[in-house]
C-alpha cells in the first residue's frame, strides 16, 4: 500500500521540497504555517528581532537584543537532549558573557564584571562539543574548537596554544573585531592535569605548561598571532587579538573525579568504595564538585579560578538516546526520512528498531556520538537501492538493524 504524503493540518497543503510538511505526534504544519505563526508570535509580543536575527551586529548595536538565558536554553532544548543543569549553567553563563562584554564597551560605570567561563564536566559523546556549537551558531558568533592533548608550551612540538587563537581568526573570516566576541571550546582539558602519585604517567611533558599556557589566553590577554597558523615565522607578519571578551568553554570526562568528591564528603558516609554506587548517585556525587576537586584532580588553582561556572552532565542511557535519535531538530531520524522523502519514499522506524540502536551505541561506550556510524551502516544497503521504492514506505525493525532481514518495503 502506497503510503500518502503528510499534509498540514492549517492550511491543507500537501508535503513539498519547496514546502516540507513536519509531522508531530498528533498533528501536521507545513513549513510555511509554521513561519506564519511565529511572526503572529513575535508580534503579539512587540518583539521586532526574530531569535534567527541576532547576528554578532545585533549584539554589537542593542545589548538589549541579547538572548535571555530562558531563551538561550529554549534554543539549546532543541537541539540538545537531557543535560538540562548544564544547559542552565551554559545559557545564564553566556548571557552574563555577553551582558559584560557590552557594559565593557557602552558603559561609564568603572565596575568590572568578571569573565565567566565555563567547565562542562561529563563522558564522551554527552553533549559538551554540542552545547558548545550550537550556543556559537545561535549567536552567529565564531568557534574554534581545540583538544587539549593536542596542545604544547611554546617550544615543544604540536600546537602552540596561540594556534588556538589563529582558528578563531580563521572561523571569523579573518575579522579580528568579530572573532574577540568568539567562543573557543577546548576538549579533553582533563588530560592535561598536572600527573599526581596515584595516577599513571601517561605523557612524557607535564600537562602544567600548557596548563599556564591557556590560562595567560583564558584570562584576557593580547596574543600575536600568524593569521594562517602554523608556527611563528620570522619576518611573517602577525596580528594581535584580545582574548579579554572571548568565552572559554573547557570540557573533560575527569574519569576518577568521583573518587575524589566521594571521599572528601566523608568517606563513611558516603563510603569509601565509589564503584559499588549506582549510575545516579555517582552523577549526584559528581554534581557536588567545587574547586579544590580539581584541583586535586591535577588542575592548577589559576585555571580553575578562571572557570567560575562548572556543570555536569550526565551519560547517556538508553531512553535519552532514543530521544536524541527522534527529537532534536536534526535528528538522525528525521535527516534520513528527509533524504527518503527526496526519493519519494517514506521511512519509518517501529520502537524495537530506536532501542536496538541505542543499545549498539551504549555497547560503543563513545555516547550518542556513536548513532551516526550506526545508522550509516544499518542505511547504506537500503540507501543504495533506494530510486528503486519510489512511492512506497520502509520499515525499519531492530531485525534490519542487526542484519538477519532484509527491509520489507510496503
Ligand atoms: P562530547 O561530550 O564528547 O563533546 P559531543 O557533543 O561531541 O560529545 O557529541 C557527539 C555527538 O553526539 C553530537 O554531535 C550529537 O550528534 C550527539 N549528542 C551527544 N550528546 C547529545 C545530547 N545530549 N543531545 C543530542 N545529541 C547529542
Amino acid at each position: 500500500m502506497n503510503k500518502k504524503l503528510p499534509v498540514c493540518d492549517f492550511c491543507g497543503v500537501v508535503d513539498s521540497d519547496k514546502n516540507p510538511v513536519i509531522s508531530g505526534d498528533k498533528a501536521n504544519i507545513c513549513k510555511m504555517c509554521a513561519k506564519s505563526a511565529y511572526d503572529i508570535i513575535c508580534e503579539h509580543e512587540g518583539e521586532s528581532e526574530k531569535v534567527d536575527k541576532l547576528p554578532t551586529q545585533v549584539i554589537e548595536q542593542n545589548p538589549n537584543a541579547l538572548l535571555k538565558p530562558k531563551e538561550l536554553k529554549l534554543i539549546l532544548d532543541e537541539y540538545v537532549i537531557g543535560q538540562d543543569r548544564a544547559k542552565k549553567v551554559l545559557s545564564v553563563a553566556v548571557y552574563n558573557h555577553y551582558k559584560r562584554v557590552f557594559s565593557s564597551q557602552q558603559s561609564e560605570d568603572l565596575t568590572e564584571l568578571s569573565k565567566s567561563n565555563v567547565l562542562l564536566i561529563g563522558p564522551t559523546g554527552s553533549g559538551k562539543t554540542l552545547l558548545a556549537q550550537t550556543i556559537a551558531k545561535y549567536l552567529d558568533v565564531p568557534l574554534a574548537i581545540a583538544d587539549a592533548t593536542s596542545l604544547t608550551e611554546a617550544g615543544y612540538v604540536g600546537d602552540d596554544v596561540e594556534n588556538v587563537v589563529t582558528r578563531l581568526i580563521q572561523a571569523a573570516d579573518g575579522d579580528i573585531k568579530k572573532a574577540e566576541q568568539g567562543i573557543i571550546f577546548i576538549d579533553e582539558i582533563d588530560k592535561i592535569a598536572r600527573m599526581s602519585e596515584n595516577r599513571s604517567i601517561t605523557r612524557d611533558v607535564s600537562g602544567e605548561g600548557v596548563q599556564q599556557a591557556l590560562l595567560k589566553i583564558i584570562e584576557g590577554s593580547v596574543v600575536n598571532v600568524p593569521p594562517k597558523g602554523g608556527r611563528k615565522h620570522p619576518g611573517a607578519e602577525a596580528v594581535q587579538l584580545d582574548t579579554t571578551n572571548v568565552l572559554f568553554i573547557c570540557g573533560g570526562a575527569f574519569d576518577g573525579l568521583v573518587d575524589i568528591i566521594g571521599k572528601k564528603q566523608g568517606g563513611n558516609k558516603l563510603g569509601f568504595n565509589q564503584e559499588k554506587k549506582t549510575k545516579k548517585e555517582r552523577e549526584a556525587i559528581l554534581e557536588m564538585v567545587e574547586a579544590d576537586d580539581l584541583v586535586k584532580y591535577g588542575l592548577i588553582p589559576e585555571l580553575i579560578g578562571r572557570l567560575h561556572m562548572i556543570a555536569t552532565l550526565n551519560e547517556i542511557d538508553e531512553e535519552t538516546m532514543i530521544h536524541i535519535l527522534t527529537e532534536p531538530k536534526n535528528a538522525l531520524t528525521k535527516q534520513y526520512k528527509k533524504l527518503f522523502t527526496m526519493d519519494n519514499v517514506t521511512l519509518e522506524f517501529d520502537k524495537d528498531s530506536l532501542v536496538e540502536i541505542a543499545q549498539k551505541a551504549i555497547k560503543r561506550k563513545t555516547g550518542a556520538r556513536g548513532l551516526r556510524s550506526i545508522m550509516e551502516d544499518i542505511m547504506l544497503d537500503i540507501m543504495y537501492e533506494l530510486p528503486e521504492y519510489s512511492n512506497q514506505t520502509v520499515t525499519i525493525t531492530k531485525d534490519i538493524v542487526n542484519k538477519t532481514e532484509k527491509p520489507k518495503i510496503a
